[in-house]
């Protein structure tokens, strides 16, 4: 479980001891921890591991113990039988906008209303408008609300990381139905898209209406919002729209493209048919002229018929794979084998959960050649940044290390601060002792546009910086990416010839798929690199690969696929 996720359940069990009238001081020890819980900088996981929860201000050892509890098990208890006291619509009812316990409070002890439907008969029927603090203003405000909350599907983008692990539940529990053949993800999920808007799936069966009931039958579904007899549609935990289409065998191949997208592909496609004289559906193209309809059982043979090499769903954007396909020059995507190395990855130096010697033994099961240990500088004040005496203390501590593996050899390195002034905490003397140096934004986030841009050229244009991390300083849930001129910034990369990164958190993403095409078309080389700060996010190297796809990416265009003897010479450092 993440810091995102553990926050919301702190922040929903202070909605409900609210809404129960529990005291003040008890729902502010939840608001106040869940605030404190967004802030973080750190996952609560690593923290956990160092068994520091408790010392983080505000948390102490009732909450603390409820965030491990979370931790390894998903919930806690206290939410669990607290939740179950208060009717289940009751949390929906809470999550509308404008809506605190309060206001639901008063809903339910004056009206007995309990559900999402019983508000909006009792706001028709203006019903609210005669209750205490309320009027004709609120009453229309809530029904808009509403309306909203059920309609707009584009509310709520969801983490790729999240969103997925829900379409794989689905699929597997569709998986199990007797009346469905196969189950597939289709949509911006199989595009690997950042965000997730709807989860879209596909499912043969030749019993259709079975099928489909068998879906809006699921134990954890909300609501159906519709039910026809080869679709349907309906809320998850979560908010999340997940549609379902049944299709036959014959016709899933043009199903799948037609339902994974994106839609500006899919406009493109139909022009293009129409220029061969189809017309393009998702069931197939027809002849213009016969009218005679071709059904497409797989996606490639659809594509080929179109003159069209297999396009990979990360591709299709419309982003001129039509274009480049028809010319027979689409890029060889870069895939999980071609990555040779990591090189942001924290040590229990700053604040990384494991030693060096387990991430390197780690790193060598993943097959790597090398791995970068890049502990914090001091700067960063929260990370347990290295002083200039404790970085050297590092650097020798990995120059032991080396003389241990034959199998992995061990960079030195850091994740160096750039000040405000776009000065690096360490002095050129020390960074020339490393062998990788990689610079990052970490505090001063509200610098205007330019004061930002400039202050990052300044530490691109440091002879012995390596590589720029998580440029734009996104994460899902926390903080917007900074304002600054990403043109500027990847001409300047290119310039002093220096390597952006792609950071492979699930909930950084930074590059992201345009700025890392951008950089890509203008010649600059990119790493896609995991920042890892305990052991299992090395795994995210997946999600930062999905990227690289989206962004056309091969393998000649990123650094950690060299071979340790070409990075080696690239960053100047011997071999032994
Ligand atoms: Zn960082
Ligand atoms: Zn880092």
């Amino acid at each position: 479980m993440d810091n995102i996720r553990i926050a919301e359940k702190f922040n929903h069990m202070a909605k409900i001891l609210e809404f129960k009238g529990e005291s003040q001081f008890k729902t502010r020890a939840y608001t106040n921890a869940a605030r404190t819980i967004k802030g973080l900088d750190e996952e609560l996981l690593v923290l956990h591991k160092e068994g520091t929860i408790e010392n983080i201000p505000g948390i102490g050892k009732i909450l603390s113990s409820k965030i491990v509890e979370m931790l390894e098990t998903g919930t806690f208890e206290a939410y669990e039988r607290t939740k179950d006291e208060i009717p289940a619509g009751i949390i929906e009812i809470m999550n509308i906008p404008g809506i605190g316990p309060k206001t639901a409070r008063l809903f339910y002890k004056k009206l007995g209303v309990q559900t999402l439907d019983e508000l909006s008969r009792a706001a028709r029927e203006h019903r609210i408008r005669r209750l205490p603090r309320m009027g004709e203003k609120q009453e229309e405000k809530i029904l808009r609300s509403i309306v909203r909350q059920k309609k707009d599907k584009d509310h709520g983008r969801h983490p790729f990381v999240l969103a997925k692990d829900i379409a794989a539940e689905i699929r597997d529990f569709l998986d199990l139905s007797p009346d469905i053949e196969k189950v597939a993800i289709a949509g911006s999920l199989r595009r690997k898209q950042d965000t997730i808007g709807d989860i879209d799936i596909i499912a043969i069966s030749e019993e259709p209406k079975k099928a489909i009931s068998y879906f809006t039958g699921m134990e954890k579904v909300e609501e159906v919002l519709e039910s026809g007899t080869t679709k349907a549609s309906i809320i998850y935990p979560g908010n999340y729209h997940v549609d379902l289409r049944v299709v036959n065998r014959d016709s899933y191949g043009s199903m799948l493209q037609y339902f994974t997208g994106s839609k500006e592909h899919n406009i493109h496609l139909r022009k293009l048919a129409l220029s061969k004289g189809y017309s393009l559906n998702e069931y197939g193209l027809t002849d213009e002229k016969t009218g005679e309809l071709t059904k497409f059982s797989s996606e490639e043979n659809l594509y080929n018929e179109l003159g069209l090499g297999y396009l990979p769903p990360e591709l299709r954007e419309d982003r001129g794979e039509v274009e480049t396909s028809l010319r027979g020059k689409l890029p060889r995507l870069i895939e999980r084998k071609d990555i040779k190395g990591d090189f942001h990855v924290h040590s229990n130096w700053s604040d990384g959960a494991n030693t060096m010697e387990e991430l390197a033994e780690a790193a060598i099961q993943k097959g790597y050649e090398y791995i970068a240990i890049t502990d914090h500088s001091y700067s960063t004040g929260v990370a347990n940044g290295l002083s200039d005496k404790r970085l050297l203390e590092h650097i020798d501590a990995i120059d032991k290390l080396n003389e241990k593996y034959n199998d992995i050899r061990i960079l030195s390195g850091t994740e160096c601060d750039i000040k405000a002034n776009g000065k690096l905490d360490y002095s050129n003397d020390l960074l020339e002792q490393l062998d990788i140096v990689i610079v990052a934004v970490h505090a001063g986030l509200d610098q205007d546009r330019k004061k930002i841009t400039k202050r990052i050229v300044s530490a691109l244009e440091n002879e012995h910086v390596d590589i720029m991390a998580h440029p734009t300083g996104r994460k899902f849930g926390k903080r917007p990416p900074y304002d600054m001129d990403m043109e500027t910034i990847i001409q300047a990369a290119k310039d002093n010839e220096k390597v952006l990164e792609i950071n492979s958190s699930p909930w950084r993403l930074d590059l992201n798929d345009v700025n890392a095409k951008k950089a890509k078309e203008h010649g600059v080389m990119l790493a896609i690199n995991t920042d890892t700060h305990i052991i299992d996010h090395m795994d995210n190297i997946a999600y930062g690969i999905n990227i690289a796809r989206r962004a056309w990416i091969e393998s000649d265009d990123v650094l950690n696929t060299m071979k340790l003897k070409k990075i080696c010479s690239r960053l100047g450092i011997s071999k032994e």
